[in-house]
């Protein structure tokens, strides 16, 4: 016996790098925007003696505006320290069986670091070459399914129907979509939790809100669904989001001029940053999301691509992962931040076809 046997080992999931120094930075898919004026105000105002207090365990404003604002129950929503905190107590709560949960080779990392670290049994199920879902894959008896739409890292958006037609195949099984991206693009399967019995859609206010770093996250699904992710949580730590939290995604969810605003931003920088990459060569798939998936001209490898543009202060994130590792995904920023991608790339385009 050793004191090794009774410790719970893990490989722990790699966020994208945090660097502190002024760089441009187009790696960990934040909003190059500021949060709605609302929650600053809403911040500047609180009552900070309240901090004495432990907040509301049910964080009771925060799930009424977002109940009213996606037109829902206040029962079949929950909400969490950012969507990864929501995905983990999900994992947690509806791939509590022996069956494997399955998800495909190429999506969102953390999938398979939850599945490891609560011993869930899982298996990945290869994304075509055009990096697309194949439906037929879940069909397959299983414990669970996780579906990031639009997906991760390839930005690639799945169609409704399919996601419907996955959802319709696992009767007896939870079906996760992962709409943290849905904002940018591609369609919701919200309008369907109280169609099917097996759904939970999980969305966070890391990315189209603008509070990466305030963390909040939430999903929406059926009651009885709902009611056994608060026993959960309740299980594990009741107090999750802080009484700041509450209050600052409440005046996110509520500033819907704001929030419509910086997402057609994004979206026409998106559009606009993808042109141009595609006149240098580079090419790149369809984004439904706030980054693009682009893998650069031929004879140039994208890790060294990576490596040029940190020299520079531009950092993008490389998977060093089998399938993608000829690929980069690049954050939309501002479009000064854009403009400053575009000039590198260019130099080191031309400094890659001067050493040929
Ligand atoms: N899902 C996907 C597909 C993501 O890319 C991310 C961002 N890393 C998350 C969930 C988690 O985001 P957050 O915890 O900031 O809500």
């Amino acid at each position: 016996m050793s004191i090794e046997e009774n410790i719970r080992k893990v490989t722990p999931y790699t966020p994208g790098e945090q660097p502190q120094g002024k760089v441009i930075k187009l790696n960990t898919n934040e909003s190059p925007y500021p949060p709605s004026p609302k929650v600053t105000e809403t911040l500047r105002s609180l009552d900070w003696d309240r901090l004495r207090l432990y907040p509301d365990p049910k964080m009771s404003d925060l799930i009424e505006s977002l109940a009213a604002h996606y037109g829902v129950k206040t029962s079949e929503v929950f909400a969490g320290v950012g969507s990864d905190d929501v995905l983990s107590m999900c994992f947690l709560t509806f791939f509590a069986g022996d069956r494997p949960v399955f998800f495909p080779d190429i999506t969102y990392s953390f999938y398979d670091v939850w599945a490891d670290v609560y011993r869930i049994p899982y298996e990945t199920k290869a994304l075509d070459d055009d990096f697309r879902i194949r439906p037929e894959d879940y069909y397959a008896e299983n414990g669970g399914v996780v579906i990031a739409n639009p997906n991760a890292p390839t930005g690639i958006g799945a169609d409704l129907l399919m996601i419907e037609d996955i959802i319709q195949h696992n009767p007896d099984s939870v079906v996760i979509v992962d709409e943290a991206y849905i904002d940018f693009g591609a369609e919701s399967a919200l309008p369907l939790i109280n169609k099917y019995d097996n759904l939970i859609v999980v969305r966070t206010m890391s990315k189209s809100r603008a509070m990466a770093g305030m963390r909040l996250g939430y999903c929406f699904g059926n009651e009885k669904l709902i009611r056994y992710l608060n026993d959960v949580k309740y299980s594990v730590n009741s107090y999750t989001l802080n009484y700041p939290s509450i209050a600052a995604g409440k005046a996110a969810i509520e500033d819907k001029d704001y929030f419509d605003d910086i997402v057609s931003r994004i979206r026409a920088t998106r559009e606009n940053t993808k042109k141009r990459l595609m006149k240098l060569t580079f090419s790149c798939f369809p984004s439904d999301t706030n980054f693009l998936f682009v893998k650069p001209p031929e004879g140039i490898a994208a890790a060294e691509v990576f490596a040029a543009l940190k020299e520079k202060g531009i950092y993008v994130r490389y998977f060093n992962k089998e399938r993608i590792s000829d690929y980069l995904r690049i954050t939309i920023g501002s479009d000064d931040e854009m403009d400053a991608l575009i000039d590198a790339l260019k130099e080191i385009v031309d400094a890659a076809a001067n050493t040929v």
